[in-house]
């Protein structure tokens, strides 16, 4: 009788069915590991799936992330995942405030800024160097640095603020502002950033796959995480969705609620695809607040989904619609203009206008669309609207915010457009206009993403500090935590943000060389 108790065993337990679990889960189960992945929502993926957001329209949008850089070749050819990333010709498209001209990046043709071939070749030293490195064990600064071999260049990224470097490379306000952007994806921080936590953002946004291309998933981010479950079952992994993990001890019992029942597995390891602070509580004997996971963690934008009748026309009539929406569209996010926003933000108002970057998916991948709105001409957008800290939201003013964040989106959308964005959306079943704003704390609510932080906790640099202990598998592949049976698997992992499989992989990796 007394056994009946115990629960059930497993060589790991995968706390979260986000992307990177479904990588570990698979990993270990083709090494023979008996692994089950208890996942708290009733759909698998995270914050990398495409859904339905529009009631009665056949349209599958990325409704989180949605494009992909950083998942190595590595993992999808390990993992046998058939999946399609399209290259897109146009890098980007910027139109100049107060004109009615543009810059568009044509990676088909030779004519850059000044000073862009330069500095990109710098970039793609430092991905060529780095990239290979993120699903082996840990660098320490001083092996990265001597692996790329370039001591100014090492200066100029890794060192120094990136605003700086981006000030002496480039003289416009524009193009400073273009090249910026990268380094303030989902990263609260001013122009030039002591902190350097824009450097670490910066970095990740330019060496995925030793290109820094940003690809488009085709299918929706939807097929990378459907193939990612479809590998991880016949591998032998166990998937258990509608499971909440309620706590879990430093000696490996995960309690979960799972169908009004409370159940519990011991594993031999726990593996969190949670973020760090999520961990932190689930294995704290304190009582959880209702949110406890925000304390020091900011996530930073408004991310919008639109449906609309057909791509809006330009005022810059000089281009093309399907070329500017084709790469990544940037919005008053010239150098002063960030800025400006960001001042505005830290003393708590929504930013006049809204830095915003655009991308139609549908235009280089329309399977996302039924044949209907296909033929119809029907096409998608999603915004990521920049330097909208999660301190301006809260369970109060959480809708008036993101009627007002969506109101500041639209306005800036507007700004460059020929005509009303609004005009051109769509209605669904219920009459509504085909329009979705996912505020940070939105993003909190339904994913735990801690204060809508999209990469779980601030990104961290791919090398270890020099004086760093790297004693323990764990702690040489980035993935430990402070029980020496509960690692991190996630985008909270040393080199685990974005769609990219890392953290899972290395946790996998952690794990299979201890
Ligand atoms: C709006 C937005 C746009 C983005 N755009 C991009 C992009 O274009 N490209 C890119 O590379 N990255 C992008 N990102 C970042 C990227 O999506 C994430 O970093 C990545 O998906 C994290 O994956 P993960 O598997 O580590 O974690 P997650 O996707 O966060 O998965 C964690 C899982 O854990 C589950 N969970 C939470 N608590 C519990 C619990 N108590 N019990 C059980 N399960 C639990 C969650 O439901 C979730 O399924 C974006 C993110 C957001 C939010």
């Amino acid at each position: 009788m007394r056994w009946t108790h115990l629960p059930d065993r497993r060589d790991v337990v995968i706390v979260g069915g986000g992307h990177n679990g479904l990588v570990a889960a698979t990993y270990l189960a083709l090494a023979g590991k008996r692994v089950t992945v208890l996942e708290k929502l009733d759909t698998l993926g995270g914050a990398a799936v495409s859904a339905q957001a529009f009631e009665g329209v056949d349209a599958r949008l990325s409704r989180y992330s949605y494009l992909v850089s950083l998942l190595p070749r590595r993992i999808i050819d390990d993992l046998g995942l058939d999946i399609t990333l399209a290259r897109r010709r146009y890098s980007s498209y910027t139109p100049e405030p107060g004109t009615d001209r543009g810059l568009l990046i044509d990676n088909h043709s030779p004519e850059k800024p000044a000073g862009w071939d330069a500095f990109y070749e710098g970039t793609g030293r430092l991905a060529r160097a780095i990239f290979p490195t993120v699903t082996e064990p840990l660098l320490t600064r001083s092996e990265a640095r001597r692996a790329l071999g370039d001591d100014a260049l090492w200066e100029s990224m890794v060192e120094r603020p990136i605003g700086s470097t981006i000030a002496d490379a480039f003289d416009d306000d524009l193009v400073r502002g273009v090249v910026l952007t990268d380094g303030l994806i989902g990263t609260f921080a001013p122009n030039i950033d002591e902190s350097l936590a824009a450097n670490r953002c910066f970095l990740y946004h330019v060496i995925g796959g030793g290109t820094g291309d940003w690809d488009v998933p085709v299918g929706g981010m939807g097929a990378v995480t459907g193939e990612l479950a479809r590998a991880a079952r016949i591998a032998g992994a166990e998937l258990v969705t509608g499971a909440e993990v309620t706590s879990i001890t430093p000696d490996g019992v995960v309690t979960y609620r799972h169908r009004d029942e409370e159940l519990q597995l011991a594993g031999s390891w726990v593996l969190a695809n949670v973020a760090p602070s999520v961990l932190e509580s689930l294995v704290s004997i304190r009582p959880r607040a209702a949110y406890p996971t925000r304390d020091g963690v900011e996530g930073a934008q408004v991310k919008v989904n639109l449906l609309l009748s057909r791509l809006p026309r330009l005022k810059d009539t000089a281009v093309d619609p399907a070329a500017a929406f084709g790469g990544t569209f940037h919005i008053n996010e010239t150098w002063s203009q960030l800025s400006a926003a960001y001042d505005a933000a830290s003393a708590g108002r929504i930013p006049d206008p809204l830095p915003c970057e655009i991308y139609c998916h549908s235009l280089t991948d329309p399977t996302i669309l039924s044949p209907e709105l296909r033929a119809a001409g029907a096409q998608t957008l999603t915004v990521f609207g920049l330097h909208t800290p999660s301190r301006l939201v809260d369970e109060a003013n959480n809708d008036a915010m993101r009627a007002s964040l969506q109101a500041a989106v639209v306005e800036s959308l507007d700004s460059v457009l020929a005509e009303p964005v609004e005009s051109l959306l769509l209605t669904d079943a219920s009459g509504q206009p085909t329009i979705e704003t996912k505020t940070t704390l939105d993003l909190e609510h339904a994913l735990g993403l801690p204060g809508g932080n999209i990469f779980h906790a601030p990104l961290s640099w791919p090398f270890a500090d020099d004086d760093a202990p790297l004693d323990t598998p764990a702690r040489r592949w980035g993935v430990a935590t402070a029980h020496p049976r509960i690692l991190l698997c996630g985008a909270g992992a040393q080199r685990g943000g974005g769609v990219s499989g890392i953290g899972g992989h290395n946790a996998a990796m952690a794990i299979l060389s201890a």
